[in-house]
């Protein structure tokens, strides 16, 4: 077999802190695969910056012209994890033969790519890398995500457990993948949609290497909801059935006065009034919000407009490419 030329794909976003470190530890694991001839020789990494706003854009420019190893991709402004990840992605399909996305910080292990690099030219297009324990996150980012995951799986949307952006993709994956064109695109959801030969391999997540999560707790609840309400109509389908049983609750308890007042008992009660009042118009407004969600969807994904926007990209050859230092 050739060697497969292999991109790493590293979104950053604001990561001076770890930046040199990385793209350190993530060159000595490319010479050595390039050593061992797992890889071609052409093999790179590709770091993504996501409209930093500190020095990774310089950090990852120099490292550049240093090493032919290190490839910058900048987009114009910030556009959150996935679009930077996919702006990686796409970029590298078609010059590469497999591309692996990682974290800038390092949490994943980088000493699996080997392995990842095995199952690939064993004949897997997928490579999922999976947590084996999360000892390292938070009690409540841990829960958080076991919820997460239970939920989604209760949905009916097919996750692999415990795997989060770190993975293997051979080029035909990711043109399978770029045929999917919503704007609204959950990585995680959609890449087991693509189907084909697929491994999991386990590792240790790890401390972050150096500075701070770039998910804070809004982001990260913003996201969970993302990935549901982009996958799953579920959410609805419980409105109506609240809508259901409140109706027949209703109905129950109107024959019920109805036949005490035929008794000549007639039911007092201002709270009881007043509750299913507020009770129900909650109701409403929440069904109402929950349905304006997938509306406000559609109107997203009808606008098509792009994901994310280049600003420099490596692989065009030297007139077609633009950038602003
Ligand atoms: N990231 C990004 N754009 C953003 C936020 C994060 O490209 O708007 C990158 C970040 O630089 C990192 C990865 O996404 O490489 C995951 O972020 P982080 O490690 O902060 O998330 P956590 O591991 O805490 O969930
Ligand atoms: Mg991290």
């Amino acid at each position: 077999m050739i060697e497969p030329v292999l991109t790493i794909v590293v979104p950053c976003y604001n990561e001076e802190e770890v930046l040199p470190q990385t793209i350190t530890e993530l060159g000595k694991v490319l010479q050595s695969l390039m050593d061992e001839n797992l890889i071609a020789g052409s093999s790179r990494m590709l770091l993504v910056d996501d409209g930093s706003r500190d020095e990774t854009w310089r950090l990852i420019y120099k490292a550049s012209l240093h090493s032919q190893m290190v490839k910058g991709l900048k987009l114009s402004k910030n556009v959150g994890h996935q679009n930077a990840l996919l702006a990686g992605l796409s970029a590298a399909r078609e010059v590469s033969d497999c591309v692996i996305s990682i974290d800038a910080d390092l949490q994943d292990d980088i000493h699996v790519i080997r392995e990842f690099i095995v199952k690939f030219r064993e004949g897997c297009e997928i490579v999922y890398g999976v947590r084996r324990k999360r000892d390292t996150d938070t009690f409540f980012k841990r829960k958080t995500a076991e919820m997460f995951y239970s939920l989604m799986v209760k949905m009916g949307v097919k996750l692999v457990y415990n795997h989060a952006d770190f993975r293997l993709m051979s080029k035909r994956a990711l043109q399978e993948l770029d045929k999917f064109k919503e704007v609204n695109l959950f990585l995680r959801g959609i890449v087991p949609l693509i189907g084909f030969q697929s491994a999991s391999v386990y590792y240790e997540r790890k401390e972050r290497l150096a500075g701070e999560t770039k998910y804070p707790l809004k982001k990260m609840l913003a996201f969970a909801f993302d990935g549901i309400t982009s996958f799953s109509v579920t959410p609805i389908r419980m409105v109506l059935l609240i809508g259901f049983l409140s109706f027949f609750g209703s109905c129950a308890c109107g024959a019920y006065f109805l036949i005490l007042k035929l008794l000549g008992q007639t039911a007092t009660g201002w709270t009881s009034l007043i509750t299913s009042i507020w009770l129900l118009g909650g109701l409403q407004l929440i069904a109402m919000g929950l349905i304006g969600e997938y509306i406000g969807k559609i109107y997203k994904e009808s606008k098509a407009r792009p994901k994310y926007i280049i600003d420099f990209n490596p692989f065009l050859p030297i007139s077609g490419r633009q950038m602003n230092m």
